[in-house]
């Protein structure tokens, strides 16, 4: 696996070449490589000021006495996940991200909560909405099995903590996702994508236009009502703000933008559509053109929002 290794026992910071995926994670096949790495972080945790980590302090914290089998399994994970610098071996971001991953319980955790009532209710049918967590995944639906939310958390932000706290959680990780999204970043693998704005047949799928993206390096998706772009609008964030209602402290599905914004198709080709929706007292119209950007955006305070549309 080590074609893109350094040929001497030099310091391993300009090897540069790419590594094929299977090779990297076929060295990390083994308890005592896993062990290496931990290694690694708990040296860390013990020397925050330490940048290296000696090979026999790494080989007495993993507990194996012959040298040679241990520089065998550390030369395994070397290139990818650890190299050599001046004063021994350090953790390379491949190497760091693993371990976070493993800490984070995203390979094992296997945590479950719910399905827990919420104080809130579905805005289609008014039944009262449901949260549980299984196996990585925070969901939110109505008894009649509506969507009303979904999103990734790692297990180990499940563990000692309520349903509420996780949807608050899941909620801050889903901006901050939409945000990258929006600006034409994935998420997930940091690759372009192009968000898009789409209309879709059925009213059921909560309006009539959706905003998505797919990314096309991981395929990973999004897709959520088209009154979602004004989320991160500054005016918008300022109304919710203003009113005393910060969009991060509410629940998403009970946001207007999200479930009651009006839409008026001006142009199919490009997709072209006018949202309209009522803030507290404050009426707001916005104009979102295909690539899901906000072309225009006018409030007007003091309205009760009849009249519109
Ligand atoms: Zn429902
Ligand atoms: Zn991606």
């Amino acid at each position: 696996m080590n074609d893109a290794e350094t040929t001497t026992d030099g310091n391993d910071a300009f090897a540069a070449e790419d590594v094929d995926p299977a090779d990297a994670f076929a060295a990390l096949g083994n308890s005592t490589r896993v062990e290496i790495l931990q290694a690694f972080r708990e040296h860390h945790l013990a020397n925050p000021a330490a940048s290296a980590v000696a090979f026999s302090t790494l080989r007495k914290a993993v507990g194996i006495r012959d040298s040679g089998q241990f520089r065998y399994h550390l030369e395994q994970l070397r290139g990818t996940f650890v190299e050599k610098c001046d004063d021994g071996y350090r953790l390379t971001y491949a190497g760091s991200k693993v371990i976070n991953a493993i800490i984070a319980g995203t390979y094992t955790g296997r945590t479950r909560l719910g399905p827990v009532a919420f104080d809130s209710s579905c805005s289609r049918c008014g039944t009262a909405a449901h949260a549980s967590y299984r196996d990585g995944v925070l969901e939110v639906t109505c008894e009649n099995d509506h969507p009303l939310f979904y999103w990734s958390v790692p297990p180990n932000a499940a563990v000692g903590t309520s349903l509420e706290e996780l949807v608050e959680l899941a909620t801050t990780l889903a901006v901050q996702s939409y945000e990258l999204v929006a600006d034409g970043i994935c998420s997930e693998c940091y690759s372009p994508v192009e968000p898009t704005i789409r209309t879709v047949d059925s009213e059921d799928a909560g309006g009539s236009v959706r905003f998505s993206a797919r990314c096309r390096a991981c395929a990973a998706t999004w897709d959520a009502p088209v009154g979602f772009v004004l989320l991160g609008h500054p005016q918008v964030e300022s109304l919710y703000h203003r009113q005393g209602r910060p969009i991060g402290g509410q629940y998403w599905w009970e946001l207007e933008v999200v479930d009651r914004t009006e839409i008026a198709v001006l142009e199919t080709d490009p997709l072209r559509v006018r949202l309209s929706v009522t803030i507290g007292d404050t009426a707001v119209r916005a104009t979102v053109d295909e690539s899901a950007r906000v072309a225009d955006l006018d409030c007007s305070a003091g309205t009760d929002g009849s009249g519109d549309n």
